[in-house]
């Protein structure tokens, strides 16, 4: 399946996209793919994670959720993120 990033737009296979969706009402990585409902994509670029912090109404409104929430705050996200992408 090719999705595309929602930072740059660039087209991509799906595992090759971090893919983002709301579990429990909280913006999470869906690490396996395989968390049902919504998704966003974002290459696993630092450049892009860092333009998912000013995309909150774009996410929000692709999730379909009225407000986007984290397990901490939004800076811890997207450390966790930037730390994932480090680890591959
Ligand atoms: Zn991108």
């Amino acid at each position: 399946m090719i999705r595309s990033c929602i930072s740059c737009k660039v087209k991509k296979h799906k595992n090759d996209l971090l893919r983002l969706t709301v579990a429990n009402g909280r913006l999470v990585v869906d690490h396996r793919y395989n968390i049902a409902g919504r998704g966003v994509y974002c290459c696993m670029e630092a450049n892009c994670i860092h333009l998912l912090m000013h995309k909150d109404k774009q996410l929000a409104r692709a999730l379909r959720a009225d407000i986007l929430k984290f397990d901490r705050d939004k800076v811890s996200f997207v450390t966790e993120l930037m730390k994932s992408i480090d680890e591959n």
